[in-house]
């Protein structure tokens, strides 16, 4: 796995750690926002319960004020109500003011408008509620208690006037009470035409209520009102406004994006920071590594960019590239030294070649040619077409007859002769042999009379001084060649026709032989051939020289000749002499010419 696939790895780890964290710390945080704002609640109900108890103590006074009215006293005795006709209610500022007798009996009523400040006619369900209700309950009651008249629903209070009657006042919940109410609560508040309670909580001896989150900017407090008449309940809402949890959500927001983000900007940081300290470098040490083992080229150094651990690394195999390399180079040049030594202690003139230069040469080389320049100008003019083509001369002059003529340093004239071997495609080890010796042997006999008038081959000297350097030099095959019965041609047709057939037959084995091959007259109708050919190539070829004489015709005017000739033959090696080589094969060709003549003889 790569570097920077751990990295990620790990950063992904990380990443999700982190988010887990921050998910709980901000969970936390709007758990407790919610805790909060429940409290907020709370404090909104016991606010509402305290406006109202205040409104019921309001009435508690009022009501036992007028329990102790004397007029009021004195008109339920007389049961007089004209008399008493007082507008308690505006005055008081109550939606109802009533006096009752003992009997529950109505003596005295108002129903105000608080809110138009007019008085309006009071319902008959009013009677209901003091008909069937104890009353005595409701006395000195400091609990809040509700009630619904003709739909309008009320906070009332009652108090008795000892023995004789009751009083009764009441205050609706109406539009201009919930107005004020909202004010001081600093929240709106309303009725709710009906409620069913989810999660009911209850504030006790207050109210019980609920909490409904309509949306994340508006949360209702459902409070639940018992109605004494209808032995019912109604409800009351509260509008709060979530600012607090609002915040919190959005700062939550914000917090989950700021942590986005920083995390985002951190990875970059840091991959750029890992791939620029680490990833790239490692990267450039495997891509050195890589080419050193591809090329097996040692010359290659790491870059050193920061002073760190991989700053060390890089040095050290900067260093190790080097001590290789010297020892490559060491090992190297001890073997060209050893190679060059092996060369050095050869008896021949060495050199190595790709065809067009010399790449190395001997110490023998040197000392003749000095430099590899003097031996190429030396090849630039024996080849004035392709200049420099060594291949191609060595092999022209390969040959002991043809060696080729280079000028040596000090202006001295040599004769060489040239050997391949191909060492490898386009290397070849060429070695020269100094044949300037035999050259000017050569040279010497060449510039004597050295032919047989008669015949235009070697005369007996010439070739027998031949056959002792080809002794000395090479390997070669030995043929005598002597006509069968020549007496006989002489005697019968005559001299002449007897030289002439020397002459025929000399130039018809001449053409036959090839053109490294030597003939030359030994004397009478005798002939010697030296044959550059191997040891069992041998008696082959004589037998084709013998089988080409058989064959010709010899033609001079009239006459037709055909002649036979025996062959003796051997092989040649160094080290004997010329005359003992020589026997061998006359014992051969005696051989021939007791066995029947027209034949050959190898020994
Ligand atoms: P064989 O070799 O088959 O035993 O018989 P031969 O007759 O060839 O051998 P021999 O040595 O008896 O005779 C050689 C003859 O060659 C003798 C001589 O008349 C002849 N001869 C030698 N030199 C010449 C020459 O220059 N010209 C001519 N025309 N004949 C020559
Ligand atoms: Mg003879
Ligand atoms: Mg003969």
């Amino acid at each position: 796995m790569t570097i920077n696939k751990k990295i990620f790895l790990l950063f992904s780890a990380l990443f999700i750690v982190l988010l887990s964290l921050i998910y709980f710390i901000l969970k936390d945080r709007e758990s407790s926002a919610l805790e909060f704002e429940n409290q907020v609640v709370k404090n909104k109900v016991n606010n509402l319960h305290n406006i109202l108890m205040n409104k019921k103590k309001l009435l508690d006074n009022i009501t036992y004020e007028y329990s102790t009215n004397e007029a009021i006293i004195k008109l339920i005795n007389e049961k007089n109500k004209k008399d008493l006709f007082y507008d308690f209610s505006s005055k008081l500022d109550v939606s109802y003011f009533l006096i009752l007798d003992n009997n529950k009996e109505i003596i005295y009523s108002e129903a105000y408008d608080v809110s138009s400040k007019e008085y309006v006619d009071i319902s008959d369900s009013i009677n209901d509620f003091f008909i069937q209700s104890n009353l005595s309950k409701y006395i000195n009651n400091e609990e809040l208690k509700f009630m619904t008249f003709d739909y309008e629903r009320l906070i009332f209070s009652l108090e008795r006037i000892d023995e004789i009657g009751y009083v009764f006042t009441a205050r609706t919940l109406d539009s201009a009470f919930l107005s004020e109410s909202s004010s001081m609560l600093d929240s709106y508040i309303s009725f709710l035409p009906s409620y069913s309670f989810k999660n009911k909580k209850v504030l006790k001896g207050k109210f019980n209520y609920d909490i409904s989150r309509a949306d994340s900017k508006t949360i209702y407090i459902n409070i639940e009102i018992n109605d004494e008449l209808l032995k019912n309940k109604f409800f009351l809402s509260i509008k709060l406004n979530r600012e607090f949890f609002t915040e919190i959500i959005q700062s939550n927001k914000n917090l989950l994006k700021l942590f986005f983000i920083s995390f985002l900007i951190f990875n970059l940081v840091i991959y750029v920071f890992i791939s620029k300290i680490f990833t790239k470098r490692i990267g450039l040490i495997s891509n050195t590594v890589k080419s050193v083992s591809k090329k097996k080229d040692l010359v290659q150094n790491i870059d050193l960019i920061y002073d760190d651990e991989i700053t060390y690394l890089s040095s050290k195999m900067n260093e190790m590239f080097k001590i290789i390399r010297e020892a490559q180079n060491e090992h190297i040049k001890k073997e060209r030294d050893f190679l060059q030594s092996v060369l050095d202690s050869q008896q021949h003139i060495i050199f190595i070649t790709d065809g067009t230069e010399i790449q190395s040469a001997n110490k023998k080389f040197l000392d003749l040619f000095k430099t590899n320049n003097g031996f190429m100008n030396n090849i630039a003019v024996l080849d004035d077409t392709t200049k420099a083509n060594l291949l191609k001369i060595a092999k022209k002059h390969s040959s002991i007859d043809k060696p080729a003529r280079l000028k040596l340093h000090n202006n001295e004239d040599k004769y060489f002769v040239f050997d391949i071997s191909r060492v490898e495609i386009r290397k070849y080890i060429i070695c020269m042999n100094d044949v300037s010796k035999y050259n000017e042997r050569i040279t010497h006999l060449q510039n004597k009379a050295s032919t047989d008038e008669l015949t235009n081959c070697y005369n007996k000297a010439t070739i027998t001084e031949y056959c002792r350097y080809w002794i000395e030099m090479k390997d070669f095959g030995l043929i005598i060649l002597d006509i069968d019965k020549f007496k006989n041609i002489n005697d019968t047709y005559g001299h002449f026709i007897g030289d002439c057939i020397l002459r025929d037959l000399a130039k018809l084995v001449s053409n036959g032989l090839h053109k490294d091959d030597l003939i030359g007259r030994f004397g009478g109708e005798e002939f010697i051939i030296a044959i550059n050919a191997n040891k069992n190539d041998l008696e082959a070829i004589a037998n084709r020289i013998r089988i080409l004489i058989e064959d010709n015709l010899f033609k001079y005017e009239d006459l037709e000749l055909k002649i036979t000739a025996s062959l003796g033959c051997t092989y040649c090696r160094g080290g004997s002499e010329f005359e003992e080589l020589f026997k061998v094969a006359d014992d051969a060709l005696y051989v021939a010419k007791k066995t029947g003549r027209n034949r050959v003889v190898y020994k």
